[in-house]
């Protein structure tokens, strides 16, 4: 298919794409509480009236029962999926409400931008991902590639690792894919991975008025919080690409009266991983930096998301980098600073990339908005990119 050929469809469709990603900003799916249900059933039906001569459309309650995700795939035959796109109902809830300058659910456009929570993360391009059989009508790649519209992705609750389960039960061989959260349009073949740790520092308790005879939990605890913070700034060496691996102390807890000398106090630990470094080393880092202070402490670990590298000459980077290039979009290869559901996908063994329109500093803002003429050309690329990948003879 030719770039005109593209630009043509995609100008055709795109009022409808628009319209689509109004509608599901209008929807809440609000995370928590996980209140997806509603758009979700919204995307199966739209999906189900527009593609069932095609495809199978799926309403897969799991991994939750009244959380219903969505899936599409070819109805004849799911081996012949080359590409897989990804993306999340899921939103954060609007915060406070009083503070937007619009109605968070209203979706409003103005000067060129959709506001509304979920615009740029990432009900938007749900919508292009609704359209894109229409864009690519009778080429291969209309007919061949899989949609997942995945819950949970907020709170990592698992929704497009039951998603994967489920269509490789079906027989799913996949080589590629692409998570379109928003990155500006930079092709993120990297992403990084996240630890959380929770460390109680002990200490004893005794009267405030004779405070050499306990020890003040508190005042350990700062003395670990100052030396993390020293941590931090020694990891900047680590980087990789826009990936710098950072240390936070998030949450700090203690103390439980003005004339106690407290004999706990909590801190909680956010550790953003680089691309190389894993999670056991990074535990027994902090461990041993905490031992060094001879601190009285328990560590737990709360929940931690591996980092993610693919090949960068994989077919899917080279693509979406001509792609791009050739429709005259600013973009470069990156690394992908927070955690996404490509952990999943590319844990299968898929080359899979996260890429798409609007910024992540505006993702879960208020006032979050997208830039309707870069979600165009979101759209242009990702139709030239799938017309491509599906030219490629390429044995699955
Ligand atoms: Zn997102």
């Amino acid at each position: 298919m030719a770039l005109a050929n593209i630009k043509d469809r995609v100008d055709d469709a795109f009022g409808k794409i628009i319209d689509t990603a109004r509608d599901l900003i209008s929807i809440p799916s609000r995370n928590p509480p996980g209140e997806e249900r509603r758009c979700a059933e919204y995307i199966y039906s739209n999906l189900k009236e527009r593609y069932e001569h095609l495809y199978n459309v799926v309403l897969l309650h799991k991994p939750f029962e009244h959380r219903p995700q969505v899936v599409m795939y070819p109805k004849d035959g799911i081996d012949r999926v080359r590409v897989v796109l990804n993306g999340h109902i899921d939103t954060v809830p609007e915060g406070d409400y009083n503070a937007w300058h619009t109605d968070p659910f209203s979706a409003t456009i103005k000067d060129g931008y959709l506001y509304g929570r979920g615009s740029v993360d990432m009900k938007s391009s749900l919508a292009v991902m609704m359209h894109i059989v229409d864009i690519l009508q009778e080429h291969e790649a209309s007919k061949s590639i899989a949609l997942m519209f995945a819950v949970g992705e907020e709170r990592a609750e698992g929704g497009t690792y039951a998603i994967l389960e489920y269509m490789k039960g079906l027989g799913l061989k996949a080589k590629y894919g692409l998570v379109l959260e928003p990155t500006a349009l930079k092709i993120c073949y990297a992403q990084q991975g996240a630890l959380w740790l929770r460390v109680k520092v002990k200490g004893k308790a005794t009267h405030a008025s004779l405070p050499e005879h306990g020890i003040n939990a508190i005042e350990h605890a700062a003395r670990a919080v100052d030396a993390l913070s020293k941590y931090a700034d020694s990891l900047r060496v680590r980087a990789y690409e826009e990936c710098i691996p950072r240390c936070s102390v998030t949450m700090l807890r203690g103390g439980i009266k003005e004339n106690v000398i407290p004999d706990e106090c909590e801190l909680v630990i956010d550790r953003r991983l680089g691309i190389k470094e894993n999670h056991e080393h990074v535990r027994k880092e902090v461990e041993e930096l905490l031992n060094s202070l001879r601190l009285d402490y328990k560590l737990d670990i709360m929940a931690r998301r591996d980092s993610v590298l693919i090949d960068k000459n994989s077919h899917i980077v080279e693509q979406l980098y001509d792609a791009c290039k050739e429709l005259g979009i600013d973009t470069c290869y990156s690394c992908f600073p927070a955690s996404t559901d490509n952990e999943y996908l590319v844990k299968e063994g898929i080359e899979s990339i996260v890429w798409g329109a609007g910024s992540l500093e505006n993702a879960h803002a208020i006032d979050e908005h997208i830039s309707i003429k870069e979600l165009k050309y979101e759209t242009y690329a990702l139709a030239l990119m799938l017309a491509r990948l599906y030219s490629m003879n390429l044995s699955l």
